[in-house]
Formats: C-alpha cells, sequence, structure tokens
C-alpha cells in the first residue's frame, strides 16, 4: 500500500493597514484549485507545489492526494465570511478524500483574518486536531510570513523560502516533501523550534542578494552545520500587520540522535547575538523621489523605480500615481507604469475615439491621452520569478500613451509586477523607456535586473510605507526595533 500524502493550502499575506478587505471573490479570482487542478495548474512550474510535486511522483512508495489550495492576491483583512467558506470547503475535500499518512501544507504564513488574527495558526491548529499527533504535517512558508508559536506547534516542519525576490520556491517545496520521507520511510525523528527576533527587518533591507540579509543566511548556514542542524531558516517577517507575532525570525529543526541535546538552544544564542550586533543595518535609507531625480542624469536608462510606498505585493492598492506626477512635474517622460483602475479602462472600452482627458489612479490624476489600445490581459511566465506563478490576468486592460510620452498601463484586476512579460506579452520594449515603475520593493527585481542596471528603492505614502513606524500597531510585540531599542536580555534565548 502506498502512503497517502495530502497536499493542501490557504494563501494569503494581508496587509491589516489597508481598506481593501479580502473576501471569498478575491479567492475565486485568485486561485481557488480543488483536488486534480492544483498538479494540472503546477506540475514542472517553479512553485513551493512544483516541487512538492516533483519529489512525491518520484517515488513508488507515496501517492500525492490534492485537497485544495486558495490564493488571493495580498490586501486587506481575510473577512469571517471568506475564511468559513474556506474551511467548510477545505474540510469537506480533507474527509472525502482521507485518511492520510502525511500532511503537505503550503501557507504564506502572514494571513489574518476579521476574527482569527493569527489565521495560519488556527487553521493549522484545526488541521491538527482532525489528523492526530502521529500524523506529520509538514510545510512550506513565504519568508514574510509571521511566524506564531500556534503555527510552529501545530506542524513538524516548515521550511520558508530563503531568497527575496522568491525564486527558490521549487527548492523549499522539495525539502518540505523530503522531511516527509525522512520521517515516514527513515523513522527519523525532528523537533522544530521558533526564534522571534526582538527585529522587524525593514522592507527596505530584504534583499537576500546583499548585505544585511546575505549575511544572516551566511550565519544561519554556519550555525546549521556547526551545531548539526537539520534546518535552520530565517524569516524576514512582513511589516504591515498589526499582530501579535509581527517581525523576524527563525526556524530551527533539530534531529533526535545527530544534533546534541543542547544544539538547538546554543544555536538561538548565536541567532540572536547576531541580530543585537547589527541592529541598526536592518533599518533602510528611505530616500523621497526628490532625492532621486538629481541623480537620474548620471544613471544607464531605463532605471527601475520602485515604489516602496505601493508594494502591491505587499497589499497595497496598486492605484498611486505619486511616482507619476512627481516625474511628470519633474519633465521626466518614456516613462512605463501599471496603475490599477478598473473604471478607467471602462471608460476607455466605452469611449469613441481618444477622450480629451483621463482621470486615473485614487486621487483622481488628469492624463491627457494621445492614443491607447485595449488588451486582454493575459499572460504567461515561465521562468523561476518571484512567485512562482505561470498564468497571470489581469482583467480588461489597457495601454494608454499620454501627450507628455508617458506610457500607462490601466488593469482592472490587481496585478504584482513580478514578470517581464506584462510587458512583453503586449510588444511594449523595456529597453524603449527611460523609467520604469515597478510596485515593489525587491521581488520586481528578479524580473527587471536584466534591463534595468539601476534599482531605485523610492520612499513612497502608501499602505506598505517603507518606515513601519509611521504606522499605528496595537498588538505587536514589544520591544521590538525599530520601534524600540530592546534590552540586552531581549536577545538570550
Ligand atoms: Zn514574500
Amino acid at each position: 500500500m502506498k502512503k497517502r500524502i495530502a497536499l493542501l493550502g490557504i494563501y494569503h499575506e494581508t496587509n491589516t493597514f489597508s481598506q481593501q478587505l479580502t473576501t471569498l471573490a478575491e479567492f475565486r479570482s485568485g486561485f481557488w484549485l480543488e483536488e486534480g487542478a492544483i498538479t494540472e495548474e503546477y506540475r514542472g512550474a517553479h512553485h513551493e507545489i512544483s516541487g512538492i510535486i516533483e519529489v512525491m511522483e518520484s517515488s513508488d512508495e507515496y501517492e500525492l492526494v490534492s485537497v485544495f489550495y486558495a490564493y488571493a492576491t495580498p490586501s486587506g483583512m481575510v473577512t469571517a465570511d471568506a475564511l468559513e467558506g474556506i474551511l467548510s470547503r477545505l474540510w469537506e475535500l480533507y474527509d472525502k478524500n482521507g485518511p492520510y499518512d502525511g500532511i503537505l501544507v503550503v501557507p504564506h504564513g502572514a494571513g489574518v483574518s476579521e476574527n482569527h488574527p493569527d489565521m495560519d495558526g488556527y487553521w493549522l491548529q484545526q488541521l491538527r486536531a482532525r489528523a492526530g499527533d502521529q500524523v506529520p504535517i509538514i510545510g512550506t512558508l513565504d519568508p514574510h510570513a509571521n511566524v506564531s508559536p500556534l503555527m510552529a506547534d501545530s506542524t513538524n516542519g516548515l521550511f520558508p523560502y530563503q531568497t527575496n525576490p522568491h525564486i527558490d520556491q521549487a527548492r523549499v517545496g522539495r525539502e518540505a516533501a523530503r522531511m516527509m520521507i525522512a520521517i515516514l520511510s527513515e523513522g527519523r525523528k525532528f523537533t522544530q523550534t521558533l526564534v522571534q527576533l526582538p527585529l522587524a527587518i525593514s522592507i527596505e533591507q530584504q534583499y537576500t542578494s546583499e548585505s544585511p540579509c546575505l549575511d544572516l543566511l551566511q550565519l544561519a548556514e554556519n550555525v546549521r552545520a556547526q551545531h548539526r542542524l537539520y534546518s535552520v531558516s530565517l524569516l524576514l517577517g512582513f511589516p504591515y500587520a498589526d499582530v501579535a507575532e509581527l517581525g523576524s525570525a527563525f526556524i530551527l529543526i533539530s534531529e533526535t540522535g545527530h544534533t546534541p541535546s543542547s544544539g538547538s538552544r546554543e544555536a538561538a544564542g548565536e541567532l540572536l547575538g547576531y541580530a543585537r550586533r547589527h541592529l541598526h543595518s536592518f533599518n533602510g535609507k528611505k530616500l523621497h523621489i526628490r532625492d532621486w531625480i538629481p541623480l537620474f542624469p548620471g544613471m544607464e536608462k531605463p532605471v527601475l523605480l520602485l515604489d516602496m510606498g505601493d508594494n502591491v505585493g505587499g497589499g497595497s492598492s496598486a492605484q498611486s500615481t505619486h511616482l507619476l506626477e512627481e516625474l511628470d512635474r519633474a519633465g521626466l517622460s518614456r516613462t512605463f507604469i501599471c496603475i490599477y483602475d478598473p473604471a478607467a479602462v471602462e471608460r476607455l472600452g466605452n469611449a469613441s475615439g481618444v477622450p480629451a482627458e483621463l482621470t486615473v489612479g485614487e486621487n483622481g490624476y488628469v492624463i491627457v491621452p494621445e492614443s491607447y489600445r485595449l488588451i486582454e490581459g493575459k499572460f504567461k511566465e515561465l521562468t523561476p520569478k518571484h512567485g512562482g506563478f505561470v498564468n497571470y490576468d489581469m482583467g480588461a486592460s489597457a495601454i494608454v500613451r499620454t501627450v507628455n510620452g508617458q506610457t500607462i498601463m490601466l488593469t482592472s484586476l490587481r496585478t504584482v509586477p513580478f514578470s517581464l512579460q506584462q510587458l512583453l506579452a503586449y510588444d511594449l520594449q523595456p529597453e524603449s523607456f527611460d523609467f520604469i515603475v515597478a510596485k515593489g520593493v525587491n521581488a520586481p527585481i528578479a524580473a527587471y535586473k536584466d534591463v534595468c542596471r539601476h534599482l531605485c528603492k523610492v520612499d513612497t505614502p502608501g499602505d506598505t510605507s517603507a518606515d513601519m513606524t509611521r504606522f499605528t500597531f496595537h498588538h505587536r510585540r514589544s520591544p521590538l526595533f525599530p520601534f524600540e531599542e530592546p534590552p540586552a536580555e531581549a536577545f538570550e534565548a
């Protein structure tokens, strides 16, 4: 008899400062995959589910049972109705397809719902109660998870991606699946420990190809090897959630009979000590667009402008025109920018001829179109890029050229800027622009670094402002840098 492994997930990164609630409709128009539809979407792709499928399907001993996966684009609080609707379908399919010898889960790890602030802890605990203590539950995470003790206690092992932009998703899927095999086929035993740092790393400093996060990853690997741990993973944390577990952390997994008994505690002490010594390197520079503009003449074009305050992948509106307005005001043209504005797309769809003016974005910025075309808004990404998505859908969309030489893509679904195909599929050549605005911080770099030599992280207003201290938190843990300077004892294991 083959061992039966369930595959399931609820995936949402919730920005609790966004006013845009996440309803069931957002999950329905995101990914709502039941049973065989999961493997159909992700087999052979670069997603964590792809890695899980690859390992599980390559073994004769295992049968991967696809249950349910729901995903919505990052946005505001998940409504109580949405979570209830998702869970009732999840448990229905879970019961129908069981029993299971093990369960592989795919949460994001920063989900917040109206009545369960620790949404992932809540559903993982329910899953544990259904499965019982003897069935291993192992999962992947986005490193922008704010991991709670309940999430760690409800699972046997969690593997966050270790790159930002996230281009190692398939790898962590394989790791999670291999740990399942280590338990079920090899009888190995593991213990998971969550180490919360008294630190929330600024979004601006979360690029893992550079210091300080690159050093942190190197440290994690050294500590893992030195203390004979099975796994040591960094969690960057998601800054825009007013929850108790806000902040950065490490997950340590020790192995019985291999890791010395004091291994996890000593490793935790070293990681905390390092965070204490380098605390201030985790804050960002936060340069305004007016600080950047004088530097543009010396930069090779196109320049990538990362709109940190309207970071769609962090749950912002995707409707800010702040950078477009500033560039227009400075007389800088040949810009590409994408703005979510279904009403503007509809006006163009109904227009006869080119309208004299068009109002776009959340603050009603008026542009003067020179020409426009309507597009279907769908494209595919087949190479490993942040998010691991294959099929993108922007909804009915339009590409507008303004009289002052800007190119504005208007979409009717909020769209993350993770793929160059967003331009190429519609015959827009990235090299033909002087400025490309990407509404994100680190994630778009994987898509744009080959065409843009200069990456400018711009401190802009919005629900994902780079400066966490601009938001009012009521529930976060404390002391937590950069809100406070934690005392020495906060860094003790
Ligand atoms: Zn992430």
